[in-house]
């Protein structure tokens, strides 16, 4: 079989689409060739040997090697030098590359095929012996450090005793008889630690070095690098042998990197460092400062050192003309390395270059300005999940960072204020003009007031789905969660951080995006939402199918949505609007009155609350179509918790305490999440769907009138498993709705639906949809019915079975496509069966998720629906999914 590729000489027998075969590296090393630039002559070994290699004991197959031999023969004549030959010897470099880039992951070793004979002849032919006992003295400390396992520091001790002893302070002062000095050094080391001598046949020091390659793939770093990254060990690496070309060739030689456009700010100028009289890493192994490529950039960081322009024109004119090429024929900005033998430009690789999300946005548009991509091509470049980078203030990256301690970057963004530890604190400086950091142990519903009063959340205790997570995701407030490095001392009003003690009224800043929480204010960049990414934004929404709306509950919510291009809302979610202010007060009457009477007069008193609210949300929707669900949560979660609790809000409604707390117990459940909530409240109590039915008609009417747009109210009745339980609400809702028409003298037109989100219902869409005008996947809670999982209580383990594989991807994060999905396609297919205009959508935190929103348009659902913030990434992720 094929186990190597070779290329050189403008000409090579893979190309840049053989990524997975050849590796990155090997696949542009070919194109590069083909497109005859100057490349090193070499050849690839293809990734699936690394598989062979680990499955035959670390060997390498027998008909690789005459391979590789045959393909150094073609080097030999390319290069008019000789593997082994002590006259004309030819050197190698034995370069890894997986299909990804992992930079620096894994081992690379240069000038092999150096020894005790090959130096020599490598001095006379270069007429420079300092050059080839500095190439020896390198090819012993790799190939010491990478195959024969000798911690590079030992190399660097002895190199750094013999510079002071010889009173030298840089590399390059040491002459040829030193470097030949430190050479006798080094290989006296290696004897002595392992009991056998350097190996001097360039044939063992190649397979040494391609198998070192090979086990490289499997190194510590390379192991955590994959599993962040999510790249599949079985993929391999492939390894390059490649002619070596000298930067370390006097002062007419360089090595440098290169981006073909700035990666920070995607600003269209060349852009790198380089260095005069060195080899491969030395640029970026901080031993000598580079200089700039360019002059402009030399000026620009007011360096004295020459750019490469100046030093070199000729190369540099080359180099110019080549990045050029490369960026027109990948049609992308190119990262590169290159090495100047004696004025000789050679090209080492190519890719494409990592950036900023900036960066990439500013590239995107150019290139559709330059006409070198189309519109579709420049949305699909984005990654929609970077874009969290630029709806929130970020950290200035040029400041230093006094970090106290670090938990979950559960709500992107920065943020900076005092500290204080309650929600009516956090209220009471807003009111005051003052910002603050809300500092939990942990949040409840009871705080939402206080969170959204904050200008960002720290919590001590709790993972990515806490209910500080969530909430703080949803109103776009930067959130650091779990922060289980730091303690709050409530009784004192603490905060204890590494080795810090804060105040209330200290100022702190979090960032949401990394999960630090650092000392006192820090300098932030403000989002930027014109230019470049509004102009992606308008292509992403020529290219989608699926609308995207928000979840809101709140105007301010609502508001931030439709600033950012939301459709209209998924889902307003009823009972956050009963924590706000007094309005706590009414709703636990309400609760706690013990007959339908009671309830009836605490109703009334809610009714134009809820109905100013919906105005205000129909309005700023303007005629878009606005999702209410009805009351969904237990009860229980609007009372007080805590002995504490119960007799403060007993005296403050001037009610006996002991009776509180028996309603308390009484109302108590085993299991809340399954027990009495959703539509079954409505069914027990209709007069609360009646009231919150009143509010939603009254209000369709009130903002028709004042704004003369339609509204059209989409009514969702939560947690349905039975036709018949939706048959029920329904009925409520339909009355009030002729109550509410005849009064007003006006017709509304209204839809009553149903969020799916228990199995049986998915399963039953069919009967369902009979009754059903919409359905709105709502993915959270189907995912904790569907596997059984409480949401609340997830993060205890799900961790662990992310760590032994047991699954890959949180499944309340990313979209359980399988099970979940399975369900969404049924419920779907079965829904349009009886109503094939049915409108469909999803409205878990899902909605907001890339690759969820991708799923969501091959089950050909009508919109997502996601936090306000998350509405851009929403629209660029559809825009993908659809392209
Ligand atoms: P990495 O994947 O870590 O970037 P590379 O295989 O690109 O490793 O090698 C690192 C450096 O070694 C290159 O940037 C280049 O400077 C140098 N190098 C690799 N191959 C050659 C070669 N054939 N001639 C000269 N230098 C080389
Ligand atoms: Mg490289
Ligand atoms: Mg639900």
């Amino acid at each position: 079989r094929k186990w190597v590729y070779t290329f050189g000489n403008g000409a090579a027998e893979g190309s840049a689409g053989d990524r997975d075969l050849l590796g990155g590296k090997g696949a542009n090393l070919a194109e590069m060739a083909s497109l005859g630039l100057p490349v090193p002559p070499g050849l690839t070994i293809v990734t699936d040997a690394c598989a062979w290699y680990y499955k035959n004991g670390r060997s390498l197959p027998d008909d690789l090697k005459v391979q590789v031999l045959e393909g150094i023969k073609g080097m030999e004549h390319a290069t008019g030098r000789g593997f082994g030959d002590t006259a004309q010897p030819l050197l190698l470099s034995v370069r890894s590359g997986a299909r990804t880039s992992m930079p620096g992951m894994m081992d690379t070793v240069l000038n092999l095929g150096l020894n005790d004979l090959t130096v020599e002849a490598l001095a006379h032919n270069a007429g420079d012996a300092r050059f080839a006992w500095d190439s020896y003295r390198r090819f012993i400390q790799m190939y010491g450090d990478v195959v024969m396992g000798i911690d590079h520091e030992v190399f660097e001790e002895i190199l750094e005793d013999e510079k002071s002893r010889f009173g030298h302070e840089l590399d390059t002062d040491l002459s040829a008889v030193e470097w030949q000095h430190v050479t006798g050094l080094y290989k006296e080391m290696i004897e002595e630690a392992l009991g056998e001598p350097f190996p001097q046949d360039p044939h063992v020091q190649l397979w040494g070095a391609i198998g070192a390659v090979f086990a490289s793939w499997n190194n510590p770093r390379a192991v955590t690098y994959r599993h962040l990254h999510s790249i599949p060990a079985e993929w391999g690496t492939a390894v390059t042998v490649q002619a070596m070309v000298f930067g370390n060739l006097g002062s007419s030689s360089a090595t440098g990197v290169a981006f073909t456009r700035n990666p920070s700010t995607g600003e269209k100028a060349l852009y790198g460092e380089f260095l005069v009289n060195a080899q491969g890493e030395d640029v970026v192994a901080g031993i000598r400062t580079p200089q700039s490529i360019t002059e402009v950039a030399r000026i620009d960081s007011g360096s004295d050192k020459p750019s490469l322009e100046k030093v070199m024109p000729e190369a540099f004119a080359e180099f110019g003309r080549i990045c050029d090429r490369l960026e027109a024929h990948y049609r992308d900005m190119q990262d590169l390395e290159f090495t100047i033998e004696r004025g000789k430009l050679w090209m080492l690789q190519a890719r494409s270059g990592k950036r900023t999300t900036k960066a990439a946005m500013k590239i995107a548009v150019d290139m559709v300005a330059e006409g070198v991509i189309g519109e579709e091509e420049a949305v699909l470049r984005i990654d929609p999940a970077s874009l969290d980078q630029l709806l929130h203030p970020t950290i200035d990256p040029r400041v230093e960072r006094h970090v106290i301690g670090s938990g979950l970057p559960a709500s992107p963004g920065a943020a900076t204020g005092a500290i204080v530890f309650t929600a009516e604190e956090a209220v009471v400086a807003e009111e005051e003009g003052r910002k603050v950091i809300l500092v939990r142990v942990e949040t409840s519903p009871e705080d939402i007031h206080g969170m959204h009063a904050a200008e960002g959340i720290l919590t001590t205790r709790g993972g990515m789905t806490s209910h500080a997570a969530v909430v703080a995701r949803g109103m776009g407030i930067p959130c650091v969660a779990g922060a289980g490095t730091m303690r709050v001392d409530l009784r004192n009003e603490l905060l204890i951080g590494m080795g810090v003690t804060l105040k209330k009224g200290d100022v702190i800043t979090i960032d949401g995006s990394s999960g630090q929480v650092l000392k006192g204010e820090v300098p932030m960049l403000q989002p930027e939402l014109s230019g470049d990414f509004a102009k992606l934004m308008e292509w992403a929404d020529k290219a989608r199918r699926m609308t995207v709306r928000t979840n809101a509950d709140t105007p301010v919510d609502a508001r931030a949505a439709r600033s950012f291009g939301a459709e209209g809302i998924g889902l307003c979610r009823t009972e956050h609007m009963f924590f706000e202010g007094d309005r706590i007060h009414v709703m636990r009457e309400m609760i706690l009155a013990e007959d339908e009477a009671g309830r009836r007069t605490a109703l009334d008193k809610l009714l134009p609350m809820q109905r100013s609210d919906f105005t205000e949300l129909f309005s700023i929707m303007h005629g878009l179509p606005v999702t209410i669900r009805l009351l969904d949560p237990p009860l229980h979660e609007f009372l007080p918790k805590t002995e504490e609790e119960i007799a403060e809000v007993a005296a403050a409604m001037g009610m006996d305490a002991t009776f509180l707390s028996q309603r308390v117990d009484a109302l108590h459940e085993f299991n809340p999440m399954l027990g009495h909530r959703g539509c079954r409240l409505a069914i027990s109590y209709p007069e609360i769907a009646e009231m919150q039915a009143r509010a939603i008609f009254e209000a369709a009417v009130a903002a028709a009138r004042e704004t003369g747009a339609a509204v059209v109210p989409e009514i969702m009745v939560p947690l349905v498993g039975l036709r018949a339980e939706l048959d029920y609400v329904k009925g409520v809702i339909d009355r009030v709705a002729r109550d509410v028409m005849t009064e007003a003298k006006l017709e509304i037109s209204y839809l009553v639906g149903t969020m799916i989100e228990l199995p049986r219902a998915a399963l039953r869409a069919h009967v369902i949809a009979e009754a059903a005008e919409f359905f709105s996947f709502g993915t959270n809670d189907l995912t904790q019915t569907t596997f059984g999982i409480s949401r609340d209580d997830a993060s205890a383990f799900i961790p662990t079975y992310q760590r032994k594989g047991i699954i890959e991807h949180d499944p309340f994060i990313s979209l359980d496509f399988d099970g979940v999905g399975e369900l969404i396609r049924i419920a779907a297919e079965r829904g349009r069966q009886t109503r094939p205009d049915m409108k469909l959508g999803i409205c878990g935190e899902h909605g907001g998720d890339p690759a969820s929103i991708h799923f969501c348009e091959s089950a050909n659902l009508d919109y997502v629906s996601c936090s306000p913030f998350r509405v851009p990434i929403a629209r660029l992720s559809a825009a993908q999914a659809a392209i």
